[in-house]
This record gives C-alpha cells, structure tokens and sequence, in this order.
C-alpha cells in the first residue's frame, strides 16, 4: 500500500487553519499546512477585532493573525506557500498536486480555504475594480480621503467597514436593499449615532457608472421602482460571502447549495479522513472565535481517525 508523507495537510492558513496547525504541530504529529498568500485570510483585511476573547481593548486584524502565525511557529509548524492545483480526498492515502507539479500525500486533510467577498453583478462593477469599486475598507479606504462613497450591504462588515471608512470619507452612504440591518445591535447603534453616516433603505445599485478618472455615479432602483442617481467617487462592496472551492474536488465532496462544505459536529466531512472548518464549512456563525474552534475541532477528529498513532517525530523536551 501507498505510504503517505504527512499524517495530516492543512489547506489554508486563516484562523481555523493555523490553529489546527498549532494544535497539530503541539500533537507532535507529521504535519504541513500549505498557503497561496501569506498567514491570516480575510481577517489581515479587517481593520479592527472587538470581539475575540482575551483581547480585552480589542485587536488589529493584522496583529491577531501575526500572533496566531507565531503562535503555531512556536510548534514548529511546518508550512509551505504555493498553489494547490487539485486535490484527490478519495482513498486512503490523499494527494495534493502543487502548481509546479509536485504531488504530495497525507492520510488526512483538513479544508480550510475561506471565503471570498461576493460579488454585485451590477454594470460597471467589474471595469471599475480597483478604481472605485473595492471589496477591501481596510485596504482602499485611506484613498478616499475627504470623498462621498458608498458601502452596499446591511451585514456585520458592512456596517463595521462602513464605520471604519467614516475615518476617511466626508460621507457615507449605507445602501440596503431592505428596511432593516441584519448587523448585530451594537454596530447598529455606532453606525446610527455617526454623523458622517446616512441610509439608503430598500435600494439596489442597478449600475456603477465613471470615467477615466474612476467611479462618478451609482444608477440606484427604490424599492417603489423608482430610480435615482447617488453621486460617489467610490463603492464599497460587502453583501455576504462566496466559498473559495476551485481547487476543492466538487464532485467528490458534499456541499450545500451555495458550495459550502457539509460537515458534522466533528468537522468531518463526506469522505473519510477529510474535515473543513472556518468559514469553508456550511453553517449560519462566521466568526474568527468560531474558526479558531473548528481547526481545533477539526484536528483533533484528525487525531481521533489516526488512532491516536505513535508520534512520527522525535521527542522534544526542550519544551
Ligand atoms: P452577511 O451577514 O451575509 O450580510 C450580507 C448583507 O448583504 C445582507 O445585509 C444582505 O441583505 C446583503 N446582500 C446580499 N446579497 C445582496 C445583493 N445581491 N444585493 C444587495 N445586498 C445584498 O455577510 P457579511 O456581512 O459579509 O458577514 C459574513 C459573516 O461574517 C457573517 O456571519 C457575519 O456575522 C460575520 N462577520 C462578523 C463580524 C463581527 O462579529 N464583528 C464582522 C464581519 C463579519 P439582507 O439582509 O437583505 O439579506
């Protein structure tokens, strides 16, 4: 039979997968965790943490993620950044093909890929990327010093991206396509209480509309059916979230309608050694405390289908 070269590969490096990383490389077992970019996932881009435990001020994205970086280091953790071009979850022993055609093997896999910022699908949307139209507060917003701009969406990032541009922007304008925020109460009320502020409700972006220069215009649809026109230098997009599956074997995995990956309580999946968790998974909570948990989760369902095997490494007692 095929041996395998890891006990376990870990697919991402946002919070789910470095803290099955961490909990992995503690475990003592043969671990890799491959990454295309660098350590953290979304939450690099998240100007500000007020809800993780034990940060009692609050955090910076950027410095929660280099701290659970450094966190997982301390184990050892190995990791390796390149481009996983596709994956075999069937069988025994798994294989993971890189994109310089290296394949490497493990007895189990845990799918940590994230979640990508969805898209509008509205006119104008695509050709002005990165010249008006952004997905990314924490990376766009300083450009719109003094500027009027929008944010679409009425979720937890809209509003919480929406009260982090107010630091830039002269103004602000929340469009929402219903009446009601879904964000929790308490960014509500900061995003309420701030005068830079204001709300379109019931209002859909039917076009983004610009020059050479960049974005001018949003063509807007009330919900009366009426159109009008919202003169804005930039627009900021946060309606909710799409699954980073292309490189996930599809037919090989059950996924729910919107392709995010089923799995039990105890992270595993539909393929026998393969578990998800963060924001990957099919679930309601995304939350960075909820990712953390379901690495670690996920991990120790790893260890639970390894039959708590010997250590493949040599003790350390350094530690
Ligand atoms: P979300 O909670 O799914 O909210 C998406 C928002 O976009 C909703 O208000 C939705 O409107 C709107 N929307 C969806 N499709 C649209 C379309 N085609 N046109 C216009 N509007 C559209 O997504 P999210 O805010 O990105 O959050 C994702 C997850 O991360 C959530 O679980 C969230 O709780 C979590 N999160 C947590 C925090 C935090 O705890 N501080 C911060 C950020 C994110 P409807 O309301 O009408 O559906």
């Amino acid at each position: 039979m095929q041996q395998a070269q890891y006990q376990l590969i870990i697919v991402g490096a946002g919070p789910a997968g470095l803290t099955a990383g961490l909990y992995a490389a503690r475990g003592r077992l043969k671990v890799l965790l491959i990454e295309k970019g660098a350590t953290g996932g979304q939450v690099l881009v998240t100007d500000w943490v007020d809800n993780y435990p034990g940060f009692v001020e609050g955090i910076s994205g950027f410095d929660l993620m280099d701290k659970m970086t450094a966190h997982a280091d301390r184990f050892g953790l190995e990791k390796k950044f390149t481009t996983i071009t596709s994956l075999d979850l069937l069988g025994n022993v798994k294989s993971v093909t890189l994109e310089n055609g290296e394949v490497l093997t493990a007895k189990t896999i845990i799918l940590c890929t994230g979640a990508k910022p969805r898209k509008l699908g509205a006119p104008g949307e695509y050709e002005f990327t990165g010249r008006g139209v952004s997905y990314c507060a924490t990376c766009d917003g300083p450009f719109y010093r003094n500027q009027e701009i929008a944010v679409v969406g009425g979720g937890n990032t809209a509003i919480q991206d929406a009260l982090h541009l107010t630091k830039f922007a002269s103004k602000v304008t929340i469009i929402h396509r219903r009446g009601e925020l879904r964000a929790t109460k308490i960014l509500q009320e900061k995003a309420f209480c701030n005068p830079k502020i204001d709300f379109l409700w019931n209002t859909q972006v039917l076009e983004v509309r610009g020059g050479k220069n960049g974005v001018e215009e949003l063509l807007l649809r009330h919900h009366k059916g009426d159109e009008s026109i919202l003169k804005v230098t930039g627009i900021f997009i946060f309606i909710g979230i799409a699954p980073n599956n292309e490189i996930l074997p599809l037919a090989q995995l059950r996924t729910d309608d919107s392709g995010f990956i089923i799995t039990d309580d105890e992270m595993a999946t539909s393929i026998p050694g393969v578990y998800a968790a963060g924001d990957i998974r099919s679930k309601r909570s995304r939350q960075i405390v909820n990712a953390a948990g379901e690495g670690a989760v996920a991990e120790l369902s790893v260890e639970h289908y390894l039959g708590n095997q010997a250590p493949d490494q040599p003790l350390n007692c350094s530690e």
